[in-house]
């Protein structure tokens, strides 16, 4: 997104990529692309001090997706889509808007003499860099050594947007989908309450409302004692046949369950590599307003590198295109007060 902008500013850039480019933006939205969402609502992100540069950029952004011809629908809960209901057509647009070569290589090693910047022992001089390297969310295996000699304060990865795993015995119900209220308790405390779609698996519990409730798991201090009560009527019936599932219905009867009161204890949440997004990364503290590095503000980072997580709904991809908005505004505004 950053690169289809720059392109605009006639100025020389180099993109490094490590693998397919856009290999995540293939993957969002079940391969449909959530691209963003029509609201915005800082409660939707958690360390969101900077989340006010979506707030500011969400407008040009979403102009900026009919300037590229992206154009949206959306559903009730605003997330918003290609009409094509494509990823790869997003995906064919950015790099159609993309005139330079990508060079597929992982950057390992930044090194800064005379002010310029070096890549790898090998590319180099550039004037400025631009860390967008993302998050280790759906990878086995993923190196971020080279942040590390930018003296920044980073945080730990922690898979979020991904299910959680108990040790209640539910075999039985894999697979069974149901509609229900969730609430997370951690050392008896109410954490989060959202209701929509679980989904049941051999050895844990995953659905939308579950991946939300694991970005707020993650960012708990001390994690104690932690559930998730599920709700699994809207009401009281004076029958459950054709309310519950008949494969769920059996197991709660059998297992003598409360359906109001189904709790699932949660001993972690699923690996890193079936999350969509991780918390940690570059913190916040690290940062200028306009995403430079405080202490070298010839250096920007955004999207998922940095300590800011958004919950499901297109809120992630909004937040990496927004801050690609900012970083070109900067740069804009730099190159045209020289
Ligand atoms: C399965 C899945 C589904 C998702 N669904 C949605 C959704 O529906 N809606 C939504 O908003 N978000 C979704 N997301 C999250 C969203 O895709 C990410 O938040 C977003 O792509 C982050 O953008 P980014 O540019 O910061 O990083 P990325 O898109 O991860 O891009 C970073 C790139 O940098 C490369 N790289 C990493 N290290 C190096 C290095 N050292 N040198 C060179 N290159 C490097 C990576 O290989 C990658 O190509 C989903 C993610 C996944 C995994």
């Amino acid at each position: 997104m950053l690169a289809t902008l720059l392109e605009k500013l006639n100025i020389n850039y180099t993109i490094f990529n490590k693998g397919k480019i856009g290999s995540k933006i293939l993957a969002s939205g079940n391969g449909r692309c959530n691209i963003s969402n029509l609201n915005f609502d800082s409660k939707y992100y958690h360390n969101n001090r900077l989340a006010k540069i979506i707030q500011n950029n969400q407008k040009e952004l979403f102009d900026y997706f009919k300037e590229l011809k992206i154009y949206t629908k959306s559903d009730d809960e605003g997330r918003m889509y290609p009409i094509s209901e494509s990823s790869l057509s997003v995906l064919n647009i950015l790099l159609k808007n993309i005139k330079k070569d990508i060079i597929n290589e992982e950057i390992l090693k930044i090194e800064k003499k005379n002010n310029s910047y070096y890549l790898n022992n090998n590319y180099g001089p550039f004037d400025k860099l631009i860390l967008a390297t993302g998050s280790p969310a759906s990878f086995k295996s993923f190196n971020y050594d080279y942040l590390k000699s930018l003296n920044l304060k980073i945080n730990d990865f922690k898979p979020s947007l991904v299910g959680f795993k108990t040790n209640l015995n539910i075999k039985k119900i894999s697979g069974v989908r149901a509609k229900a209220k969730t609430i997370l308790y951690n050392d008896n405390k109410l954490i989060h309450e959202e209701s929509g779609e679980i989904i049941f698996k051999d050895f844990g519990i995953s659905g939308i409302v579950i991946m939300n409730q694991s970005s707020y798991y993650n960012h708990l201090n001390k994690i104690k004692n932690p559930y998730i009560k599920i709700d699994l009527l809207d009401k009281d019936y004076d029958a459950l046949d054709s309310v519950l599932n008949p494969k769920l219905l059996e197991y709660i009867n059998v297992c003598n369950i409360d359906p109001h009161n189904f709790i699932i204890p949660i001993i972690n949440t699923y690996e890193m590599e079936f999350a969509q997004v991780a918390k940690g990364g570059i913190d916040l503290s690290n940062l200028n307003d306009n995403l430079s590095l405080k202490n070298d503000n010839s250096i920007y980072a955004m999207g998922e590198v940095i300590d800011i997580d958004g919950i499901c709904g297109g809120f992630n991809l909004m937040n990496a295109f927004c801050d690609a908005i900012e970083v070109y505004k900067d740069i804009k505004n730099e190159i045209s007060n020289k």
